[in-house]
């Protein structure tokens, strides 16, 4: 099936009807991004608009995931080697990190397949720090191309520096990232000709420590910074994949549900209390909760509600109660309530006068409660959370029940009714 396509593709690429960014090797043909010509040239030319305009207001800024330099290594020891996907792994958080410096977060085609990923360093402008970091490490920089290798867990051995060496295509330059030791002839050989250096678990630290952000990871959930292409600024994406040869992630939009591509730089991470084994079960519990979440809320509230709220202060009462102050409200949510207004409670004028949907304060609360605590666990889809919202959602469909009726012939009546008891029951069974 793909050899068909493949050669309809480069039929189109021949005819310069469309533009292929390659994936890396070992994803192609399937994940590479197609472009129309002529949507490619608009991309482009708004990408260079934009970089000019935020080279007025000083270097430009990239997003993504603060981290720790001692938490890095952390998860970097916790992760599986992996390769240069997208998936969380050693390789893609290395290359996130080097990467995270450059303008464009984006790598040059790779095809040596002894290395893991290349960077171009051409229009990469070092930061004072970085070059005084790099010369604490001896690092030295002659090439632009420098092609990368993650072996964190093996040693570097004279056997296999030399096929490296040998594959190095001439005048580039290899960087190997190893935590491991190698003997003093191999320490001896990498300091003489400097063709290929090596970072050790010190230097990345080192790095970290002035680099501070890696980019965001492949499920999670983000606010866009800012998106010259389609004008989604605010809103929340999902991390559905990254492609750093062409500087560009697929991203589902919220609360739109739509999809789309967006620079992966401007994508900054929405923090979740959990480790990195548990990262993608709480990233794609919280999802289901954002999803579950447009259902009780009005759409322009959404998005305030997630990242405008100013949560001062907040207290755990007993169990699932807790008591929150806002600005100028004071807001509680009780998951063991009965009724939505005993669930849910805030002093705002939008509350009181509708509780058909939330207000911005109940908003921000409960998605903190959800971030901060537990319930994105193994837990999810049937946890006092799910409780709450479907309980809300029952009761306000129950409310509107006599202004939807009028709509509906009087013998499908029954059924709606039936359908909603049926539900509050199995919600008094769960409690
Ligand atoms: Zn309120």
């Amino acid at each position: 099936m793909i050899g068909i396509w493949e050669n309809m593709l480069t039929e189109f690429e021949k005819s310069n009807k469309i533009v292929r960014i390659q994936a890396f090797w070992k994803y192609r043909p399937a994940r590479d991004q197609l472009f129309s010509k002529k949507n490619l040239d608009n991309l482009l030319e708004l990408i260079q608009e934009e970089e000019k305009n935020r080279a007025k207001h000083g270097p430009t800024k990239f997003f993504g995931r603060k981290i720790l330099p001692a938490s890095f290594i952390m998860e970097l020891e916790e992760l599986e080697k992996g390769d240069f996907d997208d998936a969380d792994d050693q390789v893609t958080r290395l290359a996130g990190l080097v990467l995270a410096e450059s303008a464009k977060l984006m790598a040059p085609h790779e095809d040596i397949k002894f290395f893991d990923f290349a960077i171009n360093l051409e229009n990469y402008h070092f930061r004072e720090e970085q070059l005084e970091t790099m010369k604490q490490l001896n690092f030295e920089i002659k090439s632009n191309i420098q092609h990368c290798k993650v072996m964190i867990h093996e040693t570097l051995t004279m056997n296999f520096l030399n096929k490296l060496k040998k594959t190095l295509p001439e005048n580039h330059q290899g960087v190997i990232f190893s935590f491991k030791k190698p003997s003093d002839e191999v320490l001896q050989n990498l300091e003489n000709d400097k063709s290929i250096q090596l970072i050790n678990e010190d230097g990345i630290k080192l790095w970290v420590s002035i680099s501070d952000t890696i980019p965001a990871r492949v499920n999670s959930l983000t606010k866009v910074q800012f998106d010259p292409i389609n004008n989604l600024r605010g809103k929340i994406a999902r991390v559905d994949s990254i492609n750093y040869e062409s500087g560009m992630a697929s991203v589902t939009i919220l609360p739109d549900f739509t999809e789309t591509n967006i620079y992966i730089r401007s994508l900054q991470e929405i923090q979740l209390k959990t480790s990195v084994e548990k990262y993608l079960l709480y990233a794609k519990n919280y999802f289901s909760f954002l999803e579950l979440l447009t259902n009780i809320t009005q759409k322009e509230n959404f998005l305030k509600g997630i990242f405008d709220m100013n949560i001062i202060d907040y207290k755990r009462k007993t169990g699932n109660k807790w008591n929150f102050t806002t600005k100028n409200n004071k807001t509680s949510i009780n998951l063991y309530g009965e009724t939505k207004k005993d669930i849910f409670s805030c002093d705002c004028f939008n509350w009181q006068e509708n509780s058909s949907e939330l207000c911005i304060h109940l908003i921000s609360c409960l998605d903190l409660i959800v971030r901060e605590g537990d319930f994105l666990n193994e837990t999810w889809g049937y946890n006092e959370i799910n409780w709450a919202i479907q309980k809300m959602l029952t009761q306000t469909i129950m409310e509107n029940y006599e202004v939807i009726s009028l709509d509906l012939p009087k013998d499908k009546h029954h059924i709606i009714l039936k359908y909603l008891s049926y539900k509050q029951k199995l919600q008094e069974l769960s409690n």
